[in-house]
């Protein structure tokens, strides 16, 4: 460990003198505080200490404050926020050369980062009337002063509500591997906020996803909207709500800012849900057998095994589910309407059409003969 000499001071800035003794007195800044040290050692040493060259401790970045504040402000024009960070990285030997000083000389005292992130932080404070907030602050500022770079996380703004998808034809999101750009839910809902609040990405947070080809109706189902790197954030609720609803595609209902905390709670939802199915079958249905296969469903545990159709993207296991308050709606020639409740979870179209025996009991070795599902609805999600 390196010797502290007195002379040496006249290597340190006078923030940075300050700073080294900035747990013995308060209501100074370290500057002033520096400036008075250095004075009085001049006078006991009788020696001119005047600060001379590069400062030792921080390399010069405590008089580099004014331009890195510019470039801070640069970066975040445009934005709006109320809160936010600063954090910064230093090069490793003048933070371990501060840390043998302090040590050497058994004080504690304010850190070089701690210092240089609240002087540029003040100016933030000030310029943008923003608050300092360290947890979860509405813009993040990273500063690295090796590389003399600023750059800047906005938070994603988060909106929760329900949707109903009133049409088919329509898939949720878009898969990664899917080169389409057609229509999704997500895009429905997140194009016009992204445009409200200028952002770059959006993002659908469902509870559960519903096939392409099959309408959610009934209470809607919950989800969590994001947007990416937004540039405004005040959400104008009612005006994405009519935005959307325009569409006649998908309607969404009971919309309110939310935080990222409400996306692991919506994705982590699982509840029962009630559909209506238009079963049809090869020849003509008989009532009696259907009513008999219908109950007889009810009363057993369901194996479900992952069906072909998602094999390629979910795990191969088998699930066990139930099924309650069957009802037939509507019975006519090869065509059944019904509703029914299942636990989360049930692949429905495999419950009526067995999946070549990967789904059983299923409604179609309840019944003897060949079901499958024509459409399918989602009518009511229980939560
Ligand atoms: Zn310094």
């Amino acid at each position: 460990m390196e010797r502290f000499r007195l002379t040496s001071v006249s290597g340190y800035c006078d923030s940075c003198l300050g700073r080294i003794f900035s747990g013995v007195s308060t209501g100074l800044t370290n500057r002033q505080r520096g400036q008075i040290l250095r004075k009085g050692l001049e006078i006991l040493l009788r020696e001119d200490l005047s600060f001379r060259g590069t400062c030792t401790i921080c390399g010069g970045l405590m008089d580099d404050i004014d331009r890195y504040s510019e470039m801070i402000l640069e970066k975040l024009e445009g934005y709006q926020f109320s809160t936010f960070k600063i954090g910064s990285t230093f090069w490793e030997e003048l933070l371990k050369h501060e840390k043998n000083i302090h040590t050497t000389l058994g004080v504690e005292s304010e850190t070089l980062k701690k210092e240089f992130n609240r002087e540029v932080g003040k100016v933030v404070s000030l310029s943008r009337n923003a608050t300092f907030e360290p947890s979860s602050p509405e813009m993040d500022v990273l500063v690295d002063t090796r590389y003399d770079s600023v750059s800047i996380r906005p938070k994603s703004v988060y909106v929760y509500g329900v949707y109903r998808k009133r049409v088919r034809g329509i898939p949720q999101t878009r898969w990664i591997h899917d080169p389409g750009n057609g229509e999704t839910v997500e895009s429905i809902i997140g194009e016009p906020l992204r445009n409200m609040l200028d952002g770059r990405k959006y993002y659908l947070h469902g509870a559960g996803r519903e096939d392409v080809d099959v309408r959610m109706l009934g209470n809607g189902r919950e989800f969590v909207i994001e947007i990416s790197e937004p540039k405004r954030r005040d959400v104008d609720l009612k005006l994405l709500r009519t935005e959307v609803n325009r569409s006649g595609k998908v309607w969404i209902a009971k919309l309110r800012s939310c935080d990222r905390d409400t996306v692991v709670r919506v994705k982590n939802s699982r509840h029962d849900k009630r559909y209506r199915v238009v079963v049809a079958s090869e020849s003509n249905i008989d009532r009696k057998r259907f009513q008999e296969a219908m109950d007889s469903i009810i009363a057993k545990d369901i194996y479900q095994r992952t069906p072909l159709r998602v094999s390629h993207r979910r795990a191969d296991l088998i699930r066990v589910r139930h099924i309650r308050d069957p009802k037939i709606l509507s019975l006519k020639g090869k065509r059944a309407r019904i509703e029914l409740t299942a636990e989360a979870g049930t692949y429905i179209k495999e419950l009526i059409s067995g999946d070549s025996g990967r789904t059983k009991p299923s409604l179609t070795s309840e019944y003897g003969d060949n079901l499958r599902v024509s459409s399918l609805d989602v009518i009511w999600i229980y939560r």
